[in-house]
This record gives C-alpha cells, structure tokens and sequence, in this order.
C-alpha cells in the first residue's frame, strides 16, 4: 500500500513538472491561443443582429465620469438615442423594413430620414457599448494590438490619425475605425448619421462628434473630448466586433 502512495505521489509529482516545464517554454503561445478563443466566442456570443430597441447601457451613467459626465449619458443615450429609436420604430412600421435588423436597414434604406435613424441607432449602440470606466494608459491588447500595428505602424500613430478624422470632420458627424472587405483596419469619417457597413465594411470602433456628444463636458473643445476619450475605450469589447 505505502509503495503504490509512494508511486502514485511520485507520478503525480512528475506529470507536474512537466506541465510547469511546457507552460514555462510553450508561455506566449499558449496564452496567444487562450486569447484567440476568448475572441472567437465573444465575438460569437456578441455578433447578433439588433432589432431596433434601445441597447442596453452596460455601466452606470456616472460611470465614464470624467471623460462624459452623468448629465451627457442621461441626454445623449436617454434622449437622443431614445428618440433615433422610436422615430426608427414608427418610419419602420407597417413597411417592408419593420421585421429587418437595424443593420440591414442601414445597408438597404435609401438615403433620408428612415436610413438616418437606423444609422443613428446603430452608431450609438455601438458607441455606448465601446466604452467603460477610465483605465491610465488604456491600450488594446494581443489581437487587436496587432492588427492596429500592421494597418499603421503603432497604437500612437493610430490614434493620431483616427484623432485627426474626428477633429476635422466638417459639421456633425462620425469617425470609425473599421474592417474594409479584405478585412483590413481603415479610418474613415462619416457625415452625419452614416456608417461603415453603408459601405461594405465592418464598424469596430466609432467616436460621435457631433456637438451633443461633448458639449455639455467641453463646450466647443471638441479636440479636448477627443483626447479624453481614450481612457475609457473597452479594448475588449472592441476586439470582438472584428471578423
Ligand atoms: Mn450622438
């Protein structure tokens, strides 16, 4: 009895060090593969397609303070939004676009106020679920990090340039990053209530700049609101819109 514990324990103790000895050399890839399929089932569990109902806010409304303040998130996802949706809602009823997603609506309405409105509410579902509470030197990690360096040499020289769109885009509007078809990471601005997908492409990441998106917080600092908003940007949640 005592020499079966005895080679059991020594068995056992064996086929622990081996586990150590391959998680120590196999380290990074072993944890590239965990994160990849961390990726593949959120991007699983969160690419449904959204009917046109308020999104869930996934935090409490003081909670990206002080980039966005409380009073910001109470007009800007309870009313602004709230009216895209309803005034959605009611264009939408009783015609061939009531039973379709919010998405296929904005790749098929023709220009003017139903693709508008289903633009609006895709932008600020997308907007208000990118965000979380503020994090000091906030970056993207292992997936995303690296697609963002292939497409512009460096997360700094990302955001320079995603900034750059945001600042100069003439009148309201929106900056996205997204995946064109090739699956690529591109910057683009988009007047008004567009969108990426209106384009083929697939919206991962999108900055609101029109006024009532920052003018409460910053008045007309739109460069300063910008810049803020890096801390609060959910990486993660980012992450798994790509395809
Ligand atoms: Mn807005």
């Amino acid at each position: 009895m005592i020499v079966f514990f005895y080679r059991l324990i020594n068995f056992i103790s064996w086929k622990f060090l081996y586990v150590v000895i391959i998680f120590a050399t196999e380290k990074e890839e072993i944890i590239k593969h965990l994160r990849l399929e961390k990726r593949i089932l959120t991007h699983l569990k969160n690419n449904k397609i959204m009917k046109i109902q308020m999104p869930i806010l996934p935090y409490e409304a003081n909670a990206l303070e002080p980039v966005i303040s409380e009073q910001t998130i109470n007009f800007h996802y309870g009313k602004h939004l709230q009216n895209y949706v309803n005034t959605l809602a009611s264009l939408a009823k009783d015609t061939e676009y009531a039973d379709m997603s919010v998405e296929e609506i904005v790749e098929k309405a023709p220009d003017g106020p139903l693709f508008n409105n289903a633009g609006q509410t895709l932008n600020h579902a997308l907007y208000f679920q990118q965000f979380r509470s503020p994090v000091k030197d906030n970056a993207p990690k292992g997936f995303l990090a690296d697609a963002i360096c292939d497409a512009f040499g460096s997360f700094e020289e990302f955001k320079k340039q995603f900034a750059q769109a945001a600042a100069t885009l003439f009148g309201s509007g929106w900056a996205w990053l997204s995946q064109d078809a090739n699956n690529n990471l591109v910057i683009t601005k988009e007047a008004n209530g567009g969108n990426p997908l209106r384009n083929g492409n697939n919206p991962l990441f999108g900055i609101d700049v029109w006024e009532h998106a920052y003018y409460l917080d910053y008045q007309n600092r739109r460069v300063d609101h910008i810049e803020a908003c890096w801390d609060i940007v959910d990486w993660d949640a980012v992450e798994a819109r790509m395809k």
